[in-house]
């Protein structure tokens, strides 16, 4: 079974992917990390963000990997361990432009449908459900008014010590969204059969306990059917 999550950022996406894939005991699948990853390393090897071929075959000679360990998930490419580098805004920017590249986005679609097959998996991204996994069981899409976003990015970068200001974030947040949207490939949008929630004044756990039920109901429908 695949739960798709799609959103912007800041939609509230990550947290809420992360705590229903341990209720629901599914694997975990952050695509954005994949796409920042390679944001990290197309920057540290001073290729440019433009180059959508060259990108591509950086893209399909990347060893990513994802560890589990008690502070959660690490994401580890070509041996690094690039967890906490991967957050910044810059390499969030980066991977935006980085995933604007169609070929890029075929170079890293094997990558994401391989966890597909490992087994049951919530999967977060911008195009869990329209792209990547277009039969996923669940999907919904996520989301929040940019400045309530941009208030949650805010805090979290700064619990992490980056240090920004709200109007930076907030501009960034509306460049991304812009970006992501507009693109020709894959843009961010909801799919036509998802559910969308507006996360602006819920709470995580009232989110949560929206995409359980769906995950509910859903068993409940195939348990009927077969
Ligand atoms: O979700 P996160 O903010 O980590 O994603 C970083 C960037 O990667 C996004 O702004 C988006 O451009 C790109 N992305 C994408 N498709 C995905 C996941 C992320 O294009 N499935």
């Amino acid at each position: 079974m695949v739960v798709a999550i799609d959103g912007p950022a800041g939609s509230g996406k990550s947290t809420v992917s992360k705590i229903l894939a341990r209720k629901l005991g599914f694997m975990y699948l952050d695509t954005g990390a994949i796409y920042r990853a390679l944001a990290y390393v197309a920057l540290k090897k001073k290729i440019p963000l433009d180059d959508g071929k060259l990108l591509a075959e950086l893209a399909k000679t990347m060893q990513i990997e994802f560890k589990q360990d008690e502070q959660g998930q690490r994401v580890i490419v070509n041996g690094e361990d690039v967890s906490e580098k991967i957050r910044t805004e810059e390499v969030g920017m980066a991977a935006s432009k980085v995933s604007m590249h169609p070929e890029v986005r075929k170079a890293l679609l094997g990558i994401q449908r391989n966890f597909g097959e490992k087994g049951n998996l919530v999967a977060e991204g911008r195009d869990m459900g329209t792209v990547v996994f277009p039969n996923a069981e669940v999907k919904v899409f996520l989301t929040a008014s940019p400045e309530v976003r941009a208030q949650r990015r805010y805090l979290e970068l700064k619990e992490k010590g980056i240090n920004t200001t709200l109007e930076e974030v907030l501009k960034s947040v509306i460049e991304r969204d812009r970006q992501d949207s507009t693109r020709s490939v894959a843009p961010l949008k909801p799919a036509s059969d998802a559910v969308i929630i507006d996360t602006s004044n819920m709470s995580i756990e009232e989110v949560v306990n929206s995409i359980m039920r769906l995950v509910e109901l859903w068993k409940k429908e195939k348990h009927t059917s077969s």
